[in-house]
């Protein structure tokens, strides 16, 4: 989808998770973990030594395509972020966009639906002209890293579904967002930011019921060997839980992931079917630690927080340099000031540059909070090879060993190497508690730990 645009209605998928997935139910897990030779509990244990051990099970030829992929994503932010950025300037100096104004309003004289009328072209065009590369890097390149299980029939039906739902969210958020411009003067940008965030909120609450399903299946997990321990868990940690969810990602993809996603009831923990095909029982129960760390630690109210902020200062960046280009280039453009809607593709490239910019801040902020959910998830279910074990999986799409400053720039969730690093630095500090029999026989169904 396009980039631009992707940030206009940024509200619209960031909580949901991944989107990404046949329902299958799940069986039991049949692989078992196997702990490398530097990694089974001893007294002389070593951190650095168990962590590189762990990376070192993954073959050259795999972590050369993983690292190809991910790397190769950091030049696609870029070219998606030009792509938008010279389709909005065409959009603006060939005066199209000025000419679908003035069709708007022959067709409505109110403002309000001439802002719809003018919104859906706009997202039509955009869409056609972004898609040789959305073609490129959801299906193509996908496929050439053996990621995507799905036919080009299955991936198109889901960007058409995709952009009907941009298109009704899209719709509210531009409506909603001209209608505070020409109400609300020059304090518009404040207003702008409030309206976005609660926009936000709003389509995080609806997204794992409304939004979610259109692309996967959500059936309850019922494998009771699966479902009971992580209930236990649950209860544990003061959730209030009584069923877990599991989606057909595998109808998209070959990745493995979980997420947590809803709030004010709506809150739901999910785990793919890839995950529960392909990982330990260790491996699981950490996820679901993980998963569970994001909700008791508050993270989507967190998120909502974060983004009222950032908002902010986009739309305070949005107000001053949507002045300063309309004074330059407004007349040339036929734009008649920041009430007219002829002046969505400036904004919309203005907001990209601002989001552009600050990806490293938000990918900090969701990297953080990812870190602490991990560090939750360790406490929680005490695997700490299982959680190495299973941040080597993500390793399929994810770079294992990013430097410190590439990690920063581009991970919005911890390189490989931290989070094996803080598993094995939690498993050193937790020898005396961790069984042997639970962590070094494979397949063994956990037990409580000894207690000191
Ligand atoms: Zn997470």
């Amino acid at each position: 989808m396009a980039t631009a645009f992707r940030y206009l209605v940024l509200f619209f998928a960031f909580l949901a998770g991944t989107f990404s997935g046949l329902a299958e139910t799940s069986p039991t897990p049949a692989p078992v973990l196997e702990v490398p030779a530097a990694a089974p509990p001893s007294p002389n244990f070593d951190v650095e030594a168990a962590t590189d051990a762990w990376l070192a099970t993954v073959p050259a030829d795999k972590k050369a395509r993983s690292d190809a992929y991910f790397e190769g994503g950091y030049w696609l932010q870029l070219w998606d972020f030009l792509v938008s950025a010279a389709i909005m300037l065409g959009l603006l100096q060939s005066r199209l966009s000025a000419r679908i104004r003035e069709w708007a309003g022959r067709l409505t004289a109110r403002k309000n639906l001439q802002t719809l009328v003018y919104f859906v072209p706009f997202l039509l065009v955009m869409s056609i002209l972004q898609f040789p590369l959305t073609l490129y890097e959801g299906y193509v390149r996908e496929h050439h890293y053996r990621l995507s299980t799905q036919t080009f029939g299955g991936w198109f039906r889901d960007q058409v579904v995709g952009l009907a739902v941009a298109a009704v969210l899209g719709a509210v958020a531009v409506m909603v967002l001209f209608a505070i411009v020409r109400r609300l003067g020059r304090s518009w940008w404040v207003w702008g930011a409030i309206a976005s965030v609660i926009l936000l909120a709003i389509t995080a609450l609806i997204a794992p019921v409304y939004i979610a399903p259109l692309f996967n299946t959500y059936t309850k997990l019922n494998d009771p060997r699966i479902k009971d321990p992580i209930l236990s868990m649950a209860r544990a940690n003061g959730i209030p839980a009584t069923d877990v969810y599991e989606d057909d990602a595998s109808r998209q993809s070959t990745r493995v992931s979980a997420n947590v996603s809803g709030f004010l009831g709506t809150e739901r923990i999910t785990l793919n079917d890839n995950l529960l095909q392909r990982c330990t029982t260790e491996e699981i129960q950490t996820t679901m630690g993980h998963e569970m760390g994001h909700y008791v630690l508050h993270h989507i109210y967190k998120d909502i927080l974060f983004f009222g902020v950032l908002f902010l200062g986009a739309f305070g960046f949005l107000q001053w340099s949507l002045n300063w280009s309309l004074a330059r280039w407004g007349q040339r453009w036929q734009i008649q000031g920041i009430t007219d809607v002829a002046v969505l593709p400036l904004a919309a490239l203005l907001l990209s540059i601002f989001f552009f910019v600050t990806t490293p801040l938000s990918n900090t902020w969701s990297r953080t909070q990812e870190y602490e959910a991990d560090i939750f998830g360790l406490n929680a279910a005490r695997q700490p090879d299982g959680e190495a074990a299973i941040d080597l999986k993500l390793g399929d799409y994810r770079k294992l060993d990013p430097g410190p400053v590439e990690e920063f720039l581009f991970f919005d969730h911890p390189g490989g190497r931290t989070r094996i690093t803080a598993a094995m630095r939690w498993k050193r500090e937790n020898l005396s508690r961790l069984e042997a029999p639970s962590v070094q026989s494979p397949g063994t169904p956990q037990g409580p730990p000894a207690q000191p």
